[in-house]
């Protein structure tokens, strides 16, 4: 009797051994622990044994009992958190094959221009300025001289959100709001880059969109002074070939006002369909500050002159990279953005 158990509980434990799911260890339970299973049968035999004998059976046939619920409870355990090197053998993964390669993000091409434009001017002696997004009627037009009836407003069909608050439709209320902190007596010299908006939507229009304003106001800031800032600015970002032309233009905010052209990038001045022909592409609108806006903001107009411009950054980068459509950058295709590190 003592040797049948031995020799049950060698079989036991290689079989729990060998099971390679629960599935099996359920079977081998059954098979042993069951009804009719092999360690129950024996304990119903106890009683046909010697009286002697009995105590000595019955505690061996319980422990073997014990073992193999333990042995089970071990296997299911091991089972269920195989460890690597296990899984490597059981599903035969090949160790030399390449790994899967992890996709690395890139920055955004409107960012990378953002930062190349805020890198050149930072080296001109530009500190960066920001401004709220949600601007209050006063800053978006009236501080930049577009008085409630201006027919400049209907330029820039604008989010309103009350009657007093809009979505900024350009960069320019930061010039106020800055020039509010420095006046009457400190020079200012300035970018903003920030989102604009306004109520267009088209391959060359995007309700938001993002603009960079600059800003100088010193004694003795002259038109040369924004032209050469300019100029440098514009070689600096497309070439040292660039050339810069300034056209007479209108803003309320500046007088005299100008559209800022530089030669076609695409055609290199010859004239082509990007162009219209003429060899100039317009990218920014600049002048010198208005006067009035001087004294709003609460410098004398008597005693400094400055300068600004505004720039689309989407323009600059649709130019640079040559993209023809401005929704490319916001629908978020991968197979564009990917162009980009
Ligand atoms: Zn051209």
């Amino acid at each position: 009797m003592l040797n049948q158990i031995g020799k049950l509980e060698q079989e036991v434990r290689a079989a729990i051994k060998a099971a390679d799911d629960l599935g099996q260890l359920e079977e081998i339970r059954g098979s042993y622990l069951g009804k009719k299973g092999a360690v129950t049968t024996l304990l119903r035999g106890i009683g046909r044994i010697p009286v002697e004998s009995r105590p000595q059976v019955g505690q061996q046939a319980n422990a073997l009992r014990d073992l193999i619920e333990q042995l089970l409870a071990q296997r299911a355990e091991c089972l269920k958190q195989l460890t690597t090197g296990e899984r490597w053998e059981r599903e035969r993964i090949d160790v030399t094959l390449p790994g899967r390669p992890v996709a690395l993000g890139g920055r955004h091409p409107l960012t990378l221009i953002l930062d190349e434009i805020k890198q050149i001017f930072i080296g001109l002696g530009f500190q960066v300025a920001r401004g709220p997004d949600v601007e209050s009627d006063y800053y978006n037009f009236e501080a930049l001289n577009i008085p409630r009836d201006h027919p400049a407003r209907d330029m820039q069909d604008s989010f309103y959100l009350s009657p007093q608050f809009l979505l900024r439709t350009h960069t320019s209320p930061v010039q106020i709001r800055v020039m509010e902190r420095l006046a009457p007596g400190l020079p200012v010299r300035i970018i903003a880059p920030g989102k604009v908006y306004r109520r267009d939507d088209d391959a060359t229009h995007c309700p938001m969109f993002h603009q960079v304003e600059g800003l100088a106001v010193d004694r003795g800031v002259t038109l040369a002074d924004l032209k050469g800032t300019l100029s440098l600015f514009v070689r600096e970002m497309f070439g040292s070939e660039m050339k810069v032309r300034l056209r007479p233009s209108f803003f309320p905010f500046t007088e005299p006002s100008a559209e800022v052209d530089i030669s076609c990038v695409i055609c290199g001045g010859g004239g082509c369909r990007t162009c219209g022909q003429s060899g100039w592409v317009e990218v920014l609108g600049a002048g010198m500050v208005h006067p009035r806006v001087l004294k709003i903001s609460g410098y004398d107009p008597e005693d400094v002159t400055g300068f600004a411009f505004g720039m689309g950054v989407e323009r600059l980068a649709m130019l640079k990279y040559g993209i023809d459509d401005m929704r490319h950058f916001f629908s978020n295709d991968f197979r564009f953005l990917r162009q980009f590190r």
